[in-house]
């Protein structure tokens, strides 16, 4: 800041805001309140809130239940809190083999099946890197349609994931049978890919229709040439796999700012409320991953700021998302961005909060805190309440585009993570961290009740605040941000 003067003053004029709003929390949020959404949520009786179980639904009744008994409306344009996810699981093919070209390759060996899976047959279509360009310049119809990763500009295989969707999607609008794609990444060897891949799955079931039989194969580009001469053909067998449809819920509340303007602008507070559900035993023979931290901790941070704010409506108005599906694949967040009820122009800012664990109770790490401009109040807020706000700890895992909030920055829209404080991913975090020793009653309450006051405190200071927050000049998703924004 150029003048300190003015920068002095702003940071007091911040000050006192905090102190002026301070009350308001204290009024709504408790230890009491906490350990019983927590206690709750987390419970053995709800068996780890797995994407799908009758236990999750049971957890989307309860914060619909909140929002019912807090005032919050459902937001426009949807009927009910509920925003219903079509998704599918997929169970594992056991066998199978791909002939390309008249070589033939195996399951796991060779070659994983993303998605789809019958026994098929037909010419193949090289598209080089699957552009929409390249696929309809091949001719794909009726077609094996092979590629390769990625688009050419990134090496990155979770990208190549995100980036195969498009793909997908459009080989099967051209009338291909099947989408091959040639892996071959130094940052992740075939053997890590197939031990997450060939497990079974849940996926959204967002398009018509059967889906597109989609493979990646452990193949380098020298191995190109066979499969680009002309006339080839490919078949598949696959058995042992199968696929069912369902539908999860995500949870969405609304209350309408209380400014003539500034009530057109959305502050979306969101969480997963989903976990991993039963799994292997731990030493004490517990199965059941109770994720009181994941997310049962973020769930509570949105009811905490939901209770508030309809006590209480801030000048801009909020709507509260609790995700279905984080822990398959940050799934319902996919899903709400691609069918949100209000535009994404609309929504301002998203404070989303997810937890792995915490080993600092003196601090409150927020991922991408100095990535927007709301930084210095959300620091502010956490000190109002006896704690330090701090920025990610380890970068260069890349925590900010790994949970929901990613997809609200990839549109645009600033979105930084709430977590709970801590310092590096050490045995502390480990010991609960996808666990089933993440219980209700291994919490810290002292710190938990500051925890929730600094988040609600920092939701209304930015749901009040004159300026729109928005990301950092240089940020990576500025420039997005401000094609979204008209600014
Ligand atoms: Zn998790």
């Amino acid at each position: 800041m150029k003048n300190t003067i003015l920068g002095a003053l702003l940071l007091l004029s911040i000050t006192l805001l905090a102190q002026g709003e301070k009350e308001k929390i204290t009024e709504t949020v408790n230890q009491s309140v906490i350990k019983s959404h927590i206690g709750f949520l987390a419970s053995d009786a709800l068996k780890g809130r797995d994407t799908p179980s009758p236990e999750l639904d049971i957890a989307a009744e309860y914060i619909k239940s909140r929002f019912v008994q807090y005032g919050v409306s459902t937001a426009d344009g949807m009927d009910s809190y509920f925003q219903e996810v079509p998704m599918k699981s997929l169970k594992a093919a056991t066998e199978g083999t791909l002939s390309l070209a008249g070589d033939e390759y195996s399951l796991k060996d060779d070659f994983l099946l993303l998605d789809g899976g019958k026994d098929l047959e037909g010419p193949i279509a090289y598209v080089e890197y699957g552009s929409t360009e390249d696929l309809e310049k091949g001719k794909v119809e009726g077609k094996i349609v092979v590629a390769l990763c990625g688009d050419g500009t990134v090496q990155n295989p979770r990208a190549w994931f995100r980036i195969s969707r498009e793909k997908r999607s459009k080989a099967k609008e051209l009338g291909a049978i099947a989408l091959v794609e040639l892996y071959n990444s130094s940052q992740m060897p075939w053997s890590l890919l197939v031990r997450f891949l060939s497990r079974d799955q849940v996926g959204l079931n967002a398009e018509e229709g059967p889906s597109l039989t989609h493979i990646w194969m452990n193949r380098s580009v020298d191995d190109l040439e066979n499969l680009t001469k002309k006339k080839q053909t490919g078949s598949l067998t696959v058995s042992g796999n199968s696929q069912e449809a369902f539908v999860s819920k995500n949870v969405v509340g609304f209350v309408e700012g209380t400014d003539e303007n500034l009530k057109n602008e959305i502050v979306v507070y969101s969480a997963h409320y989903d976990h991993v559900g039963i799994g292997q035993a731990d030493d004490s023979g517990d199965t059941i991953y109770n994720g009181a931290r994941d997310n049962a901790v973020g769930t509570v941070t949105v009811l905490s700021a939901a209770e508030n704010i309809a006590r209480y409506p801030t000048k801009r108005s909020a709507l509260f998302v609790l995700f279905t599906g984080e822990e398959k694949g940050l799934l319902g967040s996919q899903y709400f961005i691609d069918n949100s009820p209000v535009e994404h122009s609309k929504m301002v800012y998203c404070f989303n909060s997810d937890n792995g664990g915490y080993n600092d109770t003196s601090i409150a790490t927020i991922i991408g805190l100095s990535r927007t401009t709301a930084g210095d109040i959300i620091s502010e807020a956490c000190k109002a309440f006896e704690l330090e706000a701090t920025d990610d700890p380890a970068p260069e895992q890349n925590l900010f585009d790994r949970s929901d909030n990613v997809r609200f920055a990839t549109k645009g829209i600033p979105a930084p993570t709430f977590g709970m404080g801590f310092t590096a991913f050490d045995e502390e975090i480990g010991k609960y961290y996808h666990q089933p020793a993440d219980e209700p009653e291994t919490l810290d309450y002292n710190y938990l009740e500051k925890f929730f006051s600094a988040y609600v405190l920092s939701c209304r200071m930015i749901a009040n605040a004159e300026e729109t927050p928005f990301w950092v000049e240089g940020d990576k998703y500025y420039e997005v941000g401000k094609q979204l924004y008209n600014r």
